[in-house]
């Protein structure tokens, strides 16, 4: 059977409207990252009402992590109230293996989950329509809708980060894959001799390109404790060792992204993550870096994603009206305070 391009997981990038954040009721994105969770109430005149970062807490399992969660929506479904809205539909983005047609959690390293029935749960609890996403690819919803690739139907979004992904968009389409894995390049083995990752295995794109490799890297060599965007400070002082680092890891995430460009053919390569935050002294060199693995074949754009670590839980936010209730008639226009664009 061919499948729908409406099959979850294959979300279409076309706005559904001039005013793609608007519709009926109030609906709000949730990100729950390893670090951070961060969340967006969106009113249904499209205005952002709301954006908040929290740390997200580890203690008390998965059955915990679902209590806050529920609790979080529930702070954004009484601010919804404040302003004469109902919440009617939450968009959540999880990291980690999900099956988003059937709403679980397959699988979460970082959060402890296994087969976690999110989506059901939440539902159950908030009496509303949840839908649950990968994080990386609502995060490419986000910039294909609002952010750096609006209006591209061909793009790869990396976030470079504690960890480095893709998610593939082609033909408007952001695609999930056979397995849903589709872009999940951090982990093919590089150089099997090289530096060990956090997933058991050795020399992964990952444990070379991530902003957290970089660090790792460099304090193994020269000692201290220093963030990537140090690292690329004393690289550009001209310091022997951050250089060698830096080289490294923009070598191989070039080297990927040549192949994947090779593969897919995109019009664009948006950059997120912690590591975008380089901007040009990462996008420079990453541009050279492939422009010299692809010889004769096109080149993508290069650019950085415009709307940081709310990539997600807006694309969230984007599928929680897309699977909520319909726009009313005669809804007012758009107001964007606080708008990401
Ligand atoms: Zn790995």
């Amino acid at each position: 059977m061919v499948e729908s391009a409406k099959k979850p997981g294959s979300w279409s990038i076309a706005p559904r409207s001039e005013r793609p954040l608007a519709g009926s009721g109030a609906v709000a994105g949730i990100d729950v990252g390893g670090t951070f969770t961060k969340s967006v109430l969106v009113l249904s005149s499209g205005e952002i009402a709301l954006t908040r970062r929290n740390e997200t807490a580890g203690a008390g399992g998965p059955a915990a992590h679902v209590d806050r969660i529920g609790a979080l929506a529930g702070q954004l479904a009484a601010k919804a109230a404040g302003a004469g809205e109902r919440l009617t539909a939450l968009g959540v983005a999880v990291p980690g293996v999900v099956d988003e047609a059937a709403g679980v959690a397959r699988y979460s390293a970082n959060l402890g989950w296994r087969d976690l029935d999110l989506g059901g749960e939440l539902s159950e609890r908030l009496g509303i329509s949840v839908s649950i996403g990968h994080d990386v690819r609502l995060g490419a919803l986000g910039e294909g809708v609002l952010g750096a690739a609006r209006g591209v139907a061909d793009f790869l979004y990396v976030p470079v980060g504690t960890g480095v992904a893709a998610a593939v968009v082609l033909d408007g389409h952001v695609r999930r894959g056979r397995h849903g894995t589709a872009g999940e390049v951090g982990h093919v083995a590089l150089d099997e001799s090289g530096p060990p990752c956090g997933c058991g295995r050795r020399g992964c794109l990952e444990a070379v390109a991530s902003a957290a490799a970089i660090a790792r890297r460099y304090a193994e060599r020269a000692g201290g404790d220093v963030d990537a965007a140090a690292v690329l400070a004393r690289a550009s002082a001209g310091e022997r060792v951050a250089l060698e680092v830096w080289q490294t890891a923009v070598a191989a995430l070039g080297a990927t992204l040549a192949h994947a460009q090779a593969l897919l053919d995109v019009d664009l390569i948006v950059v997120g993550g912690g590591l975008a935050h380089a901007g040009d002294a990462l996008l420079s060199p990453l541009e050279s870096e492939i422009a010299a693995r692809l010889g004769w074949l096109p080149r993508p754009r290069l650019a950085v994603a415009a709307l940081g670590d709310q990539a997600a839980c807006l694309g969230a936010a984007l599928r929680a009206r897309a699977e909520g209730p319909p726009e009313a008639p005669g809804a007012p226009p758009e107001r964007q305070t606080g708008d990401p664009r």
